[in-house]
């Protein structure tokens, strides 16, 4: 079994053929179970570790993960399982809610704009500028609220935000961000069985929101929409997967794969130091070792 197969088994680069339905929410590859998943999870965030490391010394490149999913697919905690081996000085989480008033005063991008990974970093967006396509286009009264001076709002007003999503995706791709972004692919019946969980474990009570039933009940629009944003945002350099997330250990396994895969596609080294300071720390090390202060 080649592990990588696990990567590219799920990525949409080319979105224009694309439908949701041809991808099972309970795919598993060829693997039975969680326990033939261990080993590879464990392996894989040791990688990880030692690639992120090297990612922050080397300073260029930056890893932007976009999480997207219907409440309950599992986005925060494979955030959290993916995510426990690395380093959280080089990582940057953010959650995007409902817009507040300062941020509906700006364009769309804006909030997410500004917090950006830095070079070398690893930035985690839980939810993003995609329910820009999502969210709004399901509740149409939500863009009433976004301030849009009224001409602006027109029946091509999706097509634009994915083109402008594009061309932002793009503009980071060409500074050294590279984007992947995962659709946790959650069945109607999976998500069920959690909410009623959610409800029946005292513990997690504090997850469930009234608000998260009226969004299932939207469940159909949802899926339109989702297929809509991969067929017009899918690219070679910002790819979606459909990351198949009714069962959580194979939903972690995945994402840890495709982010393993990236970042050695990325020929990260540690900076090579030169000949003179190759010197100058030789003569540090001397002083040192005199116990002297000054070199
Ligand atoms: P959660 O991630 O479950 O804490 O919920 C966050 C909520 O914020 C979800 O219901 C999202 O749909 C909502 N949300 C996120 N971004 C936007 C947006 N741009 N416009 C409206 N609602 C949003
Ligand atoms: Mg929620």
């Amino acid at each position: 079994m080649n592990r990588k197969h696990l990567a590219t088994r799920y990525r949409i680069t080319d979105g224009k053929d694309f439908r949701l339905k041809d991808y099972s929410p309970d795919d598993t590859w060829k693997l039975k179970s969680k326990e033939d998943a261990h080993k590879w999870l464990e392996e894989g965030l040791a990688r990880l570790s030692d690639l992120q490391d090297r990612l922050y010394a080397q300073n260029q490149w930056s890893l932007l993960l976009v999480f997207q999913a219907m409440d309950a697919a599992g986005k925060d905690s494979t955030i959290k399982h993916v995510m426990s081996g690395t380093n959280p000085q080089g990582c940057q989480v953010y959650s995007f809610k409902v817009p507040s008033e300062e941020e509906l005063n700006h364009n769309f991008l804006w909030r997410t704009a500004k917090v950006t990974p830095e070079r070398g970093r690893i930035g985690i967006f839980n939810r993003s500028y995609y329910e820009e396509t999502l969210v709004v286009r399901v509740h149409p009264e939500l863009l009433a609220h976004e301030k849009l001076p009224s001409r602006l709002i027109t029946k091509n007003i999706w097509e634009e935000r994915f083109e402008d999503i594009a061309a932002f995706e793009q503009h980071l791709a060409r500074s050294g961000v590279v984007i992947r972004k995962f659709y946790l692919n959650v069945s109607k019946e999976e998500q069920r069985r959690r909410f009623l969980s959610r409800l029946e474990e005292p513990a997690k009570n504090w997850k469930f929101s009234t608000g998260d039933l009226q969004e299932r009940a939207h469940w159909d629009e949802y899926m339109k929409a989702y297929q809509q944003v991969v067929r017009h945002t899918a690219t070679e350099h910002a790819p979606w997967y459909i990351v198949p997330a009714d069962h959580k250990w194979f939903t972690r396994l995945v994402v840890a794969e495709v982010i393993l895969e990236t970042l050695e596609s990325l020929d990260l080294h540690y900076p090579k130091v030169d000949k003179a300071k190759r010197k100058e720390l030789a003569a540090v090390r001397l002083a040192l070792l005199k116990k002297e202060a000054k070199v």
